[in-house]
């Protein structure tokens, strides 16, 4: 099944499973600014949350805020018993420390996963890994490469493709390049999230039934959207970009919203 399918098929089944639930699941998105990336991130959100009956209630405020009114504006959703779910959208403008803004979300309603003691798993790594699942990937004892180490996508990733009984290697801007090109060319599994066009190509070597879930966002001379490996490896299965890794993020936001509405 393509990204596209099974995203479609899932929604489905959540769009039944709330309507079964005692009351219609409600997410806040907070989001300061128009940083037009943001904006299409936030539409992508309240559409996908319409689609499954879920209630988006999108609180703005402008670029100026200062960092103790937004932090109150975020103590007010925490507080309201009729939201389930709390996200705020990043980027933040530079005065807001974004490390008090992950804080300051009630670790109950905290659906994108980021703050130390949430229970959520956060949504790109929760995504990548059901989506395999679905596809039959087997996941134990399986050499899994995650290239990237940041908090929301290779830390989270690594920890719980190791949940799931993958040798895990992490792979950053620090490796050696001969030590990146042996770990990729003995993976099973290899998820790429650095943010570079064409990191992944041709002068690596894949095992053919190698899987590579590409997380990478970027523009290429064009304008046009591309991930971080190269179109067409001679690998098992790549994952696209865009219809990839951006549609099961989405996703996972909103299972997260359906398990913090069942709390
Ligand atoms: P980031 O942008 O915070 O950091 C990049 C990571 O890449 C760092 O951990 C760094 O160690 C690693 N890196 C940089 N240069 C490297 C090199 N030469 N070799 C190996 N590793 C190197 O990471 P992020 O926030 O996880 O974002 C990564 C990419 O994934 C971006 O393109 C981002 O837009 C995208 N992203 C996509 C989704 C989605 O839903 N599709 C979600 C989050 C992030």
């Amino acid at each position: 099944m393509t990204i596209k399918e099974y995203v479609a098929s899932e929604k489905l089944r959540l769009a039944e499973e709330v309507k079964g639930m005692d009351h219609v699941p409600c997410l806040a998105i907070i989001q300061v600014g128009d940083v037009p990336a943001s904006n299409a991130y936030v539409r992508g959100k309240i559409k996908d949350c319409g689609e499954v009956g879920v209630d988006a209630r999108h609180l703005r405020f402008p670029e100026e805020i200062a960092e103790e009114e937004l932090l109150s504006e975020i103590q007010k959703c925490n507080d309201d018993p009729s939201i389930d779910g709390l996200i705020v959208q990043l980027p933040l403008p530079k005065h807001i420390s974004e490390a008090k803004v992950k804080l300051a979300v009630d670790a109950r309603l905290d659906v994108d996963g980021f703050h130390p003691l949430t229970s959520f798993v956060p949504c790109t790594p929760k995504g990548i890994v059901d989506y395999l699942r679905s596809e039959g990937f087997d996941f134990t004892g399986k050499n899994a490469v995650v290239i990237g180490r940041s908090n929301i996508v290779g830390k989270p990733m690594a920890h719980l493709l190791l949940k799931e009984n993958c040798n895990v290697t992490v792979l950053h801007s620090k490796t050696k390049q001969e030590d990146m090109a042996f770990y990729v060319g003995h993976a099973d599994l290899i998820v790429v999230a650095v943010g570079r066009l064409g990191f992944l190509d041709e002068r690596f070597t894949y095992k053919p039934s190698a899987v590579i879930v590409d997380v990478g966002i970027n523009r290429n001379e064009e304008g046009k959207l591309k991930g971080d490996a190269k179109e067409g490896l001679p690998v098992a299965l790549q994952t696209p970009v865009p219809g990839g890794v951006g549609l099961l993020t989405r996703l996972s936001l909103l299972k997260n919203v359906l398990i913090a509405a069942k709390k």
